[in-house]
């Protein structure tokens, strides 16, 4: 492992504690990173509640979410979700799939998800919502084959967030850090966004424009959150 590759993983190790100190993964979800050296791999731990996470519990997958190695310890079922995600944007390099609670309502509601402040910029596109019926039927809701993942990375398309009717929702960063950053405000938000629809007055929410320049701002300055979280969280 190349020393770049080393901090690599334990960034993802620090994602996957972090996300679960902040309510967006329980004893279900992940978090994955693409391997900067071979951009056709990517990392996600075996299956593992995330704040049990180590470094020695993560799994190189290819694209096809198939473990390289012959490693053979027990995977996530839903790994589709991040190696078809990475096969159709090679822009992302980390994603985080959740099931945290303020976001289910809107994939299952039509009112949508959209950004109610400068955190939430990222989701000015808004989220496409990904209901697995449309295409799959009658399932267990869960992403567990690689038609799943790819219908999801489909739907998803150039967004930084999807929701997952009945179950959670994606979110995707070209970095670690910036893909737990939006897993965490899009939980946020969507708090916020039921607040603000319970007060029953209009609601001005950022328009395009605004969204998008508070996503590259905030982009900017990651280094500082990302510096607390894992501080908040210890030494691995
Ligand atoms: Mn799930």
């Amino acid at each position: 492992m190349s020393n770049d590759l080393q901090f690599g993983v334990e960034d993802l190790v620090f994602a996957n504690r972090i996300l679960a100190k902040y309510g967006v993964l329980d004893g279900f979800g992940h978090v994955s990173m693409r391997n900067p050296d071979r951009p056709e791999h990517y990392f996600l731990s075996r299956s593992l509640a995330p704040e049990l996470v180590a470094q020695n519990d993560i799994i190189e997958y290819d694209l096809d979410s198939v473990a390289v190695n012959g490693d053979s310890r027990r995977p996530y079922l839903e790994r589709f979700i991040h190696g078809e995600i990475y096969k159709k944007r090679p822009d992302v390099q980390a994603v985080v799939h959740s099931h945290s609670p303020s976001v289910i309502p809107f994939a299952a509601s039509s009112v949508r998800l959209r950004p109610i402040y400068h955190m939430a910029g990222f989701l000015t596109g808004g989220a496409p919502v990904f209901d697995i019926k449309s295409k799959f039927g009658c399932t267990d809701l869960l992403v567990t084959c690689a038609e799943h993942g790819a219908e999801l990375a489909k739907i998803l398309d150039g967004s930084s967030v999807s929701l997952m009717r009945g179950h959670g929702f994606v979110a995707v960063g070209g970095d670690v850090s910036v893909a737990v950053y939006r897993a965490i405000y899009t939980e946020l938000n969507a708090s916020l966004q039921e607040k603000a629809i319970n007060l029953g007055g209009e609601i001005i929410y950022l328009d395009e424009q605004e969204g998008q320049n508070a996503d590259a701002t905030i982009r900017g300055v990651m280094h500082r959150p990302w510096e607390l979280w894992k501080q908040k969280v210890g030494t691995l």
